[in-house]
């Protein structure tokens, strides 16, 4: 063996070194956080302040409240309705000032709207407004919905100074929970949901394992804290469910109102580590 070959290093040797020292180097450079000797939390897995436990994702959260973090789904920014349809189709809605449209009765009418997108367990933001001036009474003012998973309907109605039955109100689960307050504005007034929604889940056999729960801010006021659903948005019957898929469309009900969406966005919402 030559001088020269007995001190070759082989490339992937140092290869593996380098990588080992830039790993080395990165956990030196790793701020030292939390605890190692504090108690379990439940489940076994973290310390209480382990500084193990992943952090976070960064979201970057929209210019103003109720605008779109930078993790959302963006459904509808006042453009145009191509995250939309109706059967598979073209909406038939309109689209006029930065809002999306339920139209009037007619060739065009009782088309409730589908996003095409789906989602299971989630953070929706929803703008609507209800017609000014106002029109009709009773479940016939300014009535639409926001069907969750095209199913679970949180009411759209106008409920400034409209009297109904409580769980057909705003912000009420539609047929099962009236909101905890009626926090409305006045018809033509934008208004906002924010909602936290978690699907049902269901077993191999179709069995109900869990149900869905929601929670409400109408206008920034709670509504519905955590309520558990008996089934989809069910008239004069009582809730039952059928087992569906993890994941469905959020829809709008045309209800015959011209009910005005606007700055329409979901985000996934991911089991915590
Ligand atoms: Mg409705």
């Amino acid at each position: 063996m030559t001088r020269s070959r007995r001190f070759l290093i082989p490339t992937s040797l140092v290869a593996v070194l380098a990588l080992s020292l830039a790993a080395w180097g990165q956990q030196k450079d790793r701020p030292k956080l939390g605890y190692k000797d504090t108690p379990m939390l439940p489940g076994g897995k973290w310390h209480v302040h382990d500084g193990d436990r992943p952090q976070p994702p960064v979201v970057t959260p929209g210019a103003e409240p109720g605008r779109a973090p930078s993790d959302a789904v963006v459904l509808f920014d006042g453009k145009d309705l191509s995250h939309w349809q109706v059967d598979g189709h073209e909406p038939g809605w309109k689209v006029e000032d930065g809002a999306m449209i339920v139209p009037l009765p007619g060739p065009q009418g009782g088309k409730t709207i589908t996003s095409k997108e789906e989602f299971g367990d989630s953070q929706i933001h929803v703008e609507f407004a209800t017609p000014n001036p106002p029109r009709g009474s009773d479940q016939g003012r300014g009535n639409s919905g926001v069907l969750i998973m095209g199913r679970y309907e949180l009411q759209v109605l106008d409920s400034f100074d409209n009297l109904t039955y409580p769980d057909g109100q705003a912000s009420a689960v539609y047929g099962q929970h009236p909101p905890q307050v009626n926090a409305s504005k006045k018809p033509g007034e934008w208004q906002t949901y924010d909602i936290a929604f978690t699907a049902p889940r269901f077993g191999e056999d179709g069995s109900l394992l869990s149900p869905a729960y929601i929670t409400v801010f109408h206008n920034g006021v709670l509504t519905q804290n955590h309520v558990a659903l008996l089934g989809p948005m069910s008239f004069r019957a009582l809730a039952k469910y059928t087992p569906h898929g993890p994941k469905g469309p959020i829809a709008f009900q045309d209800h015959g109102n011209p009910v005005k969406y606007r700055n329409i966005w979901v985000r996934a919402i991911k089991d915590p580590e």
